[in-house]
């Protein structure tokens, strides 16, 4: 008999979706365990050392790309360690003797292996020793991925049988990944609104509720489910007329988004006249299409750093190039704004593992510009590709996580060296390229002078701003409940780094989750707000809004509003605005 329940999370992507369960483990490694006969021992063992070997092939590419230049330090002591982790007996011969032992399939013995050895790792006192769980962890992993064949087991979706994806976990570069299977929805045990998985899985346009606690372990394989990403519930084992009636409000949902379409070529502007950018925020080249589709006014932040992920080298100055060429030629002259790499945090548990280090506090480590400053030579590659391409197209640099000046002038001293170096090599591109910062810690709204003295353009980065100013985990699911684009703290930064940015007449936009929010619309309007950059995903939703909106009348409520402390009566001021 099957039972049915509910579980309620926190619809990160919006949308409803029907199908059936597809578990999934941690970084796609679901490891069969098989028998074998006696026969298949020596071929068995045969793999395995061919996996092993691959990945040592893998190991000596990545010293390859180190040695030509483009890979920072760190990359070094870590391709150190992990070659002598695969070379070790314990790694490379003990699951030889498991599978003849056992007569059980390689990834079988491996995984027992690996099981062992974190083990001993947890025992040991020496915290560094200790630490160093997490490259068996990644060397073993690699060797799985080999035996496993790429993409992992993960079935393909069929088009008749739509598939949801569970998982307890993703990491952003699962879940880019994910993008070739046609997952109808995805739902996992953690995650908060806008951790960059979030954002990614609201990238593949399907509903995904995050944060839903035990769900991977309640729910079994091939289970029927609904995934209601609008509000923010899950059923699973829905009786007949809870199916009936959630394919009924499926359709409804999907009406109502095509009519939306009729809009994609309408100028963005209020009733009362004002005109508003609305622009895209796209991971890799491939999302241009829908950027393009959802009528798109530009590209108001290219994460750049998602070319990092899901590979096993570093991409090249040409790669870089390439990718970028490909976005500004793409927008015909429309505004590409790239962010510079915004490595660390949340991107780190991946497919990132070249770069990865184990911070004390990621959110707070060395990310984004600073990880970039302390490696000054990726960061050359990467301006020194963005110029390249500004070339092809109306490009423009946006700087990741600022928070004072001498980050500012440190950025603006390698882009005029990446400069110089392609003037010397007679290399074109746009001299005067304008340069932004991203308005992403409290810091730099309390102190935004230098901003708007040094730089041509700023975008305010709300996803972190908020996770600054409240100190709230964005990726925590046990604080999310604290993580609120309504605490009046964050309103009234965002209303002044608005405001002191208009009377200095510097272009603002906000590029975070809040640009994409229809409830929101209306009070960024009333801010002052221009520029707004979300996923491609919600443009026309907030053309719509911004259609029937009137400035004058919102500015009027929010001059107000922003001053309210009550959390009540600011939600209560909120709901009249958007009535
Ligand atoms: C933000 O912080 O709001 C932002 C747009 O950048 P990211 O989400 O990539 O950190
Ligand atoms: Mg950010």
């Amino acid at each position: 008999m099957t039972v049915s329940f509910a579980l309620h999370g926190i619809g990160v992507s919006g949308g409803i979706a029907i199908g059936r369960a597809q578990l999934v483990s941690h970084a796609m490694l679901e490891v069969a365990h098989y028998n074998i006969s006696a026969r298949q021992v020596q071929s068995e063992i045969a793999r395995f050392e061919a996996a092993i070997g691959e990945v040592q092939s893998e190991l000596e590419g990545l010293h390859t790309a180190m040695t030509s230049g483009d890979v920072p330090g760190e990359f070094g002591a870590f391709l150190d360690v992990h070659w002598m982790i695969l070379n070790d007996a314990t790694l490379s011969e003990v699951p030889k003797r498991l599978i003849a032992e056992q007569r059980c399939n390689a990834e079988w013995a491996l995984t027992q292996q690996m099981g062992a050895l974190v083990e001993q790792f947890d025992q040991i006192e020496d915290t560094y020793l200790r630490e160093r769980k997490s490259d068996v962890i990644q060397v073993g992993e690699r060797v799985l991925k080999r035996l496993m064949g790429r993409p992992g087991a993960v079935r393909a979706a069929s088009a008749e049988e739509q598939t949801i994806l569970v998982a307890h976990d993703l990491s952003p570069a699962d879940v880019i990944q994910f993008k070739q299977h046609h997952f109808a929805a995805f739902l996992t045990d953690l995650g908060g609104v806008t951790s960059h998985t979030a954002i990614v899985a609201r990238g593949l346009n399907v509903p995904a509720v995050v944060a839903a606690h035990n769900a991977r372990q309640l729910i079994r394989d091939g289970e029927m489910l609904i995934v209601d990403g609008n509000h923010h519930v899950v059923i699973v084992n829905p009786d007949r007329a809870v199916l009936a009636e959630y394919r009924l409000r499926q359709e409804e949902f999907e009406l109502g988004r095509q009519k939306l379409r009729r809009l994609r070529t309408k100028p963005a502007q209020t009733i009362d006249g004002t005109h508003v950018a609305l622009n895209a925020n796209i991971e890799l080249p491939s999302d241009l299409e829908q950027a393009l589709d959802n009528g798109a006014a530009g590209i108001g932040l290219f994460r750049s750093e998602f070319l990092f992920l899901n590979r096993d080298g570093l991409p090249s100055e040409d790669e870089q190039f390439e990718a970028y060429r490909q976005v500004a030629e793409g927008m015909s002259g429309k505004p590409v704004t790239i962010r510079t790499f915004d490595l660390g945090a949340d991107k780190h548990k991946e497919g990132l593992d070249g770069l990865a280090r184990v911070a004390p506090n990621p959110a707070l480590g060395l990310r984004a510009v600073r990880f970039c400053l302390a490696e000054p030579r990726l960061f050359l590659t990467q301006l020194r590709a963005i110029l390249r391409a500004s070339h092809y197209g109306n490009v423009q640099i946006l700087v990741p996580m600022l928070a004072s000046v001498g980050e500012i002038d440190q950025t603006l001293a390698m882009i005029g060296r990446a400069k110089e170096s392609l003037r010397e090599q007679n290399v074109p591109f746009n001299g005067s390229i304008a340069v932004g910062g991203m308005i992403e810690i409290p810091a730099a709204v309390l102190a935004m002078g230098a901003f708007l003295k040094k730089l041509d353009f700023l975008s305010i980065g709300t996803n972190d701003l908020i996770q600054y100013t409240l100190a709230v985990d964005r990726a925590d699911e046990a604080v999310s409940h604290l993580y609120d684009p309504l605490h009046p703290a964050v309103i009234r930064l965002l209303a002044l780094a608005i405001g002191q940015a208009a009377k200095a007449k510097i272009p603002i936009a906000v590029c975070g989750e809040m640009a994409g929010e229809i409830a929101l619309t209306r009070m960024l309007l009333g801010m002052g707000l221009r520029h707004f950059s979300m996923h491609p995903a919600h443009l026309l939703g907030v053309k719509q809004r911004v259609l029937q909106s009137d400035y004058g009348a919102a500015k009027l409520v929010v001059d107000r509003l922003r001053r309210v402390d009550e959390p009540q009566k600011l939600l209560s001021m909120l709901e009249r605005l958007n009535a």
